[in-house]
């Protein structure tokens, strides 16, 4: 071990309270230096959630014999339409991950309607090649969020059993292959659980800072959902405590002070408000994880990868930020051309 991940693993296993409270008093301040108080809101935009691949955790898999939803590009503008009339300007795509049902072309014409009804629109798909990603980034997309899940090597191939996603490397090299295609925002994460976190975010904090090194013209930032086991699978996972998730932002905020780091909706609003000082600077807010939700609000069926555990919408949660003297933000961005 270096002495950075030395240090990382003593602080993430001391019971000691007084560091906790001293990492994140230290992670407030830091993070009130560098970031103000701003938190930016976005809410994301399901496309389609067809998958190619068998991922165990997931009860969302390729064989689970599931309703599947892509949308056409018409249903794609009238679902932009209902978003950006709740007030958000920044959405987050995404498709699931299947390459034969969400092609790349598909993505590319989406990601050309999103841009007449947002500010900034980022993806969440599965890993392109570097020619790929440039033509989504042409298109108009300002950023890239993918998650390594584990960077446990051989729990990964575990866990995958079959789909493109079984290929760790093309996965772990993702990140670079979106800076080269000029993204200027990447977001990066592990699905907390699935292996020791005390030994995943040490990887994850180490694939950062080789990504910080090597693009240092890219703004970064970080993820820590945690995983929820779901039905049929007998595997038991690590424990990732609330207490453990205060100590992962601190320390986050502390080693990269200007990355994003973003608190995911499958947290409970109650946490969410409680963890918001300790970095965080961007939120999902009013958000559905079903193809169409926004236009199709009142459907009765149900088509979320992930249950939404914070429900407020955009009003909601302003309000809230508000009366705790953040600021929230919609739009840090103007429109510019990529290219
Ligand atoms: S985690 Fe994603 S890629 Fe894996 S099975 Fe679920 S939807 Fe598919």
């Amino acid at each position: 071990m270096n002495s950075l991940t030395e240090d990382l693993d003593r602080i993430f296993r001391s019971e000691d309270r007084d560091l906790l409270e001293r990492l994140a008093r230290a992670a407030q301040e830091m993070t009130g230096q560098y970031h103000g108080n701003a938190i930016a809101l976005y809410a994301p935009l399901y496309i389609s959630n067809y998958c190619s691949n068998r991922c165990v955790y997931c009860g969302f898999r390729a064989d689970a014999g599931l309703k599947r939803k892509r949308l056409t590009l018409e249903e794609v503008g009238k679902e932009c339409r209902a978003l950006s009339e709740t007030g958000i300007r920044s959405c987050l795509l995404l498709t699931g991950e299947s390459r034969r049902q969400s092609p790349p072309s598909y993505i590319k014409e989406a990601v050309r309607i999103a841009c007449r009804y947002f500010t900034d629109v980022s993806l969440e798909i599965y890993p392109l090649d570097v020619d790929e990603y440039r033509e989504l980034y042409r298109a108009g997309a300002d950023g890239v969020t993918i998650y390594q899940e584990t960077y446990d090597r051989r729990l990964y191939d575990e866990l995958h059993l079959a789909g493109p996603k079984k290929d760790y490397d093309y996965r772990f090299q993702a990140p670079e292959r979106i800076a080269q295609a000029g993204f200027r925002h990447i977001g990066m994460g592990a699905l907390l659980g699935l292996a020791d976190w005390r030994e995943d975010v040490p990887r994850l904090f180490s694939h950062l800072r080789y990504m910080e090194k090597t693009y240092p013209g890219v703004e970064y930032s970080l993820s820590f959902p945690r995983i929820r086991p779901v039905e049929g699978d007998p595997r038991q996972y690590h424990e990732v405590s609330d207490r453990d998730m205060v100590r992962i932002i601190s320390v986050a905020r502390l080693l990269f002070p200007r990355s994003g780091i973003n608190l995911s909706t499958r947290e409970t609003g109650a946490f969410r408000d409680r963890v918001i000082g300790f970095g965080i600077t961007k939120m999902s807010a009013g958000s559905s994880t079903r193809v169409g939700g926004y236009a199709e609000r009142e459907e009765d069926y149900d088509d979320g990868q992930f249950q939404v555990h914070d429900t407020r919408s955009l009003p909601e949660i302003k309000s809230m930020l508000t009366s705790k003297g953040y600021d929230p933000v919609i739009t840090d961005w103007r429109n510019i051309v990529n290219d």
